[in-house]
């Protein structure tokens, strides 16, 4: 039967984001299945070629919130069962490239419609209990980003697809948008359910096949989305998932001369050590792999004399604390002028100070726990040093406790110092970091934020005069990949502000666009010609008065 039609994908709208009030059935059955996912230990298999498999030793994963309680086990792989997902995803490569492009986009809007459905419970859920996330927190990510990763990937691949060359009437060309040569290794990092939904499927959207390396952290809500998936029907083989230590999986799948793209996120230094592999190893590749690779960030909020004080201390409370700051976006440094922090600063601690944190179970919490004691740790020296620092203050939290779970109080550091290390390295945790700068020193405060830190990934500007925001846009035109007015700088929707940084923060290729898609195609240009030539003679030749003999 012919499947011929150009089928184009629905073209998505952005999920809607449940608001779990007080007394709503949504809040209720979340609930549920919070309580029900934490009295049991999930088993979390790797999936290799479709098929379910033990590994040579299992560990168990903890609630970053309740350290003591084991979630789940998960499976320690061995080099043979990674040959094996390297293997099984060459396997399945030639199927799934020649599956019809409307096909493999059925298959993510109908996981998008699982997950915006039946299974957007029990991935909310599961994101809670691992990764310490209050509903809202979960919702935004594991449910509405991930839907929206999904259907807007299928729309922007459908639009890609449609871009084709000119024919001038002596040919049809063509591009045909082939999948790259080889296999894909997507490696995710712990802090968004959604970028680890993500990773392993736009490069298969466009007939890609996987090897997939999800945050250790993350297991169990990994191990979730592959069973969605399995029933959205992805085929056997197409994301082959594993899990153990980081370093031996990566030696199998980095040495493999069928390597033909890595798509990444998590820190700058895990990303360099890739890049590297794979630059030693260059001559064994089939193909150049394409590294696609999203990273730190070290978040500025840069805040001008006629910023509205009460929106610059929401967005600094929001872009900095939610999510623990474990977000590659959130707000780490801010630059507010003397006399404006002088009037603020005693309200923002107080507001801070206040910030309810606990067990996300508990629903009045607007803070949960970091993610491990490696975080906690991170954090604990961080505050530590900046009490020990005569250049520093601490303005509001600074308190950390470990008992329960691993729980650092949302933090306020003012530094006199504008090269304090604070400033400079990401924490990746709940402090904040201010720079009080000297009124009047609005422009070479600008250059100071440009050359601060080595990261270029989200940053704002609080302004209301437009001559400030068009001076601050324009200095620092190269520091952020995703630029801010008036607003914190986290929380990018797909479709609306594609995602991605500069500089050490990475090779800015917009997760959830075209951009991102276009790096998982290797197009082939098809000219085929209606009537080909006869004669290799031109016409130029025929001059009877040219001498004879040519040179
Ligand atoms: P991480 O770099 O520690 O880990 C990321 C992933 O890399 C994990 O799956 C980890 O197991 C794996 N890994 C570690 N060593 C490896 C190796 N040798 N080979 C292959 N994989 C290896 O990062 P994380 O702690 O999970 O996440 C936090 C970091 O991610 C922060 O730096 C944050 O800024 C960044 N991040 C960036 C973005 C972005 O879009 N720019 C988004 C989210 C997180």
């Amino acid at each position: 039967m012919s499947e011929d039609g150009h089928y184009r994908v629905p073209t998505p709208t952005n999920e809607a984001i449940r608001g779990y009030e007080p007394g709503t059935a949504p809040r209720r059955s979340v609930r549920e299945k919070l309580a029900e996912l934490s009295d049991v230990t999930s088993q979390v298999p790797m999936t290799i070629g479709g098929v379910q498999r033990k590994g040579a030793s299992r560990r168990s994963l903890k609630s970053p919130h309740r350290h003591e309680h084991t979630i789940a086990e998960y499976e320690v792989g061995t080099k043979k069962d990674f040959q094996a997902a390297v293997d099984a995803a060459l396997k399945a490569r030639q199927g799934w490239a020649a599956t019809p492009f409307h096909e493999r986009a059925a298959v993510l809007l109908r996981a998008a419609a699982l997950l915006a459905g039946p299974w957007r419970d029990t991935i909310n859920a599961a994101t809670m209990l691992g990764q310490s996330k209050t509903i809202h927190q979960a919702e935004i990510d594991a449910a509405c980003e991930l839907i929206d990763f999904w259907r807007f990937n299928a729309h922007f691949a459908d639009q890609l697809l449609s871009i084709q060359p000119l024919s001038d009437g002596t040919a049809w060309n063509r591009t045909e948008y082939r999948p790259l040569e080889g296999f894909v290794y997507a490696v995710s990092p712990f802090n968004f359910t959604s970028i680890g939904g993500n990773l392993p499927t736009a490069p298969a959207l466009m007939g890609n096949t996987v090897v997939y390396k999800p945050a250790t952290q993350t297991l169990l809500v990994a191990s979730l989305l592959q069973r969605l998936l399995e029933e959205a029907g992805l085929p056997p083989g197409v994301i082959n998932l594993v899990s153990g230590s980081a370093a031996e999986i990566s030696e199998v799948v980095l040495a493999d001369p069928n390597l033909a793209g890595i798509h990444f996120t998590g820190s700058t230094e895990v990303f360099q050590d890739l890049w590297r592999t794979v630059g030693n190893n260059l001559g064994r590749y089939r193909t150049y792999p394409r590294l696609v690779g999203e990273t730190g960030g070290k978040d500025f909020v840069m805040v001008h004399p006629s910023a509205d004080p009460e929106s610059l201390q929401t967005a600094l409370i929001r872009g900095a604390f939610e999510y623990q700051g474990q977000k590659c976006s959130a707000a780490s440094r801010a630059y507010i002028p003397e006399s404006l922090w002088d009037a603020m600063k005693d309200g923002l601690a107080a507001e801070v100070d206040e910030i309810p944190m606990g067990d996300p179970a508990d629903f009045r919490n607007f803070m949960g726990a970091v993610i491990d004691k490696a975080a906690y740790t991170r954090q604990v020296e961080a505050i530590a040093y900046a009490k020990r620092s005569p250049k520093a203050r601490l303005v509001a939290g600074g308190v950390t406790d470990d008992s329960v779970g691993w729980f650092v109080r949302p933090t306020v550091i003012e530094t006199s110092d504008p090269a304090f290390r604070l400033l400079e390295e990401e924490l990746f945790g709940p402090i904040l970091t201010v720079y009080p700068y000297p009124d009047g020193k609005w422009e070479e405060t600008l250059d100071l934020c440009d050359r601060t830190s080595p990261y270029a990934l989200t940053g704002a500007v609080f302004a209301t005069d437009r001559a400030a925001i068009a001076q601050a846009s324009r200095r620092l035109v190269n520091a952020a990949g995703n630029f801010y007015i008036n607003d914190k700088p986290t929380g990018a929707v797909v479709g609306l502000q594609p995602f991605g940084g500069g500089r050490a923060s990475g090779t800015n290729d917009k997760a959830g666009s075209v951009l991102n898609l276009v790096r998982w195609t290797s197009p082939r240009t098809i000219k085929e010609t209606y009537a080909p030539a006869r004669a290799y003679r031109y016409p130029f030749m025929d001059d009877p008065k040219e001498r004879e003999g040519g040179f």
